[in-house]
């Protein structure tokens, strides 16, 4: 029988049994380690009043949270990191006939390589999600920023206005960069998929395939020093991973474009946030870790 699921994009991240189960878990250890170093040998009755903190509050309020311990010592999870460069195997490039997005923008060329690749872009119907989307959402952002943020793929909100992370999730993200100590036109925002998926399902395959080249020219053109991915969508893409995010986040990990090294830190989508207020604390010791790896490498 398939495995119960609920999805939605921008709007909510899609999570199943399993995948929130290893979340709370992961959680769980987290705080039993928090009780541990302070000298706490058991688990108290009531709950930590920073568990039952009310949703809504901001992951900014989260900067009271204790230290967390391997903020500074970056862990890459792979021996070998992930090459971005290589073909993504079993679907193919469909950009690739039209044009070649790997030569159309030379590394670290910033707000000029980003304007062309949003005029070979244009009004793109490269694959079946141009027929329902309102329009084609870019990205937003400092072009020749250190911090780029990429999430699944834009909303309902996101479509109408044209921009990333413009709705509930969005004004979550603003705070969390407001606690990291960034405004939003400091860092660059944006997606894997430009264009929203009908019903907020589920990007294809094959729509992946031929939309995360132009995200790969813009990281070409951007050159950040990390990428925070945001949910199990974008983690596992540009990870070519497919394990759970709750695996995945918690430390940084290593990819390889043209040759040229990038810290990749996966953590949970803002719109999960939302509704789970136990991931305030996991993400917010993933986005202390990459402030502790900016800091180490200015
Ligand atoms: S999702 Fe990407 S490849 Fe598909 S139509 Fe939109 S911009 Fe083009």
């Amino acid at each position: 029988m398939a495995k119960e699921k609920t999805h939605s994009i921008e709007q909510g991240e899609a999570q199943d049994p399993a995948e929130e189960l290893a979340s709370l878990v992961g959680a769980l250890r987290t705080h039993l380690g928090w009780l541990t170093e302070r000298g706490v040998p058991y688990l108290p009755a009531a709950p930590s009043p920073r568990f039952s903190e009310p949703v809504a509050e901001s992951v900014a309020e989260s900067v009271q949270a204790p230290d967390v311990a391997p903020a500074n010592a970056p862990t890459h999870a792979h021996a070998r990191p992930v090459d971005l460069s290589e073909p993504r195997g079993g679907v193919s490039d469909q950009t690739s006939s039209a044009e070649d997005l790997a030569t159309l923008t030379s590394p670290g060329v910033g707000a000029s390589g980003l304007a062309r690749i949003r005029e070979c872009l244009g009004d793109c119907h490269r694959c079946g999600l141009s027929q329902d989307r309102v329009q084609v959402v870019f990205g937003q952002g400092a072009p020749d920023a250190d911090l780029l943020f990429v999430g699944e793929a834009p909303g309902r909100d996101e479509d109408l206005a044209g921009e990333p992370f413009v709705g509930a999730a969005g004004k979550l993200l603003t705070k969390m960069l407001k606690a990291m100590g960034f405004d939003r036109d400091q860092v660059y925002i944006g997606n894997v998929i430009k264009c929203r998926p009908p019903r907020n399902r589920n990007p294809l395959p094959e729509e992946l395939a031929g939309c995360e080249p132009f995200l790969l020219a813009q990281i070409r053109a951007i050159q950040p020093k990390i990428i925070v991915t945001l949910g199990r969508f974008a983690a596992q893409a540009l990870l070519r991973s497919d394990e759970s995010i709750g695996r995945l986040r918690g430390r940084l990990h290593s990819v390889v474009l043209d040759g040229r090294e990038v810290v990749l830190a996966p953590t949970y989508h803002p719109a999960y946030l939302l509704r789970n207020a136990q991931a305030k604390r996991p993400v917010w010791e993933d986005l202390q870790r990459v402030m502790a790896w900016l800091k180490e490498h200015p």
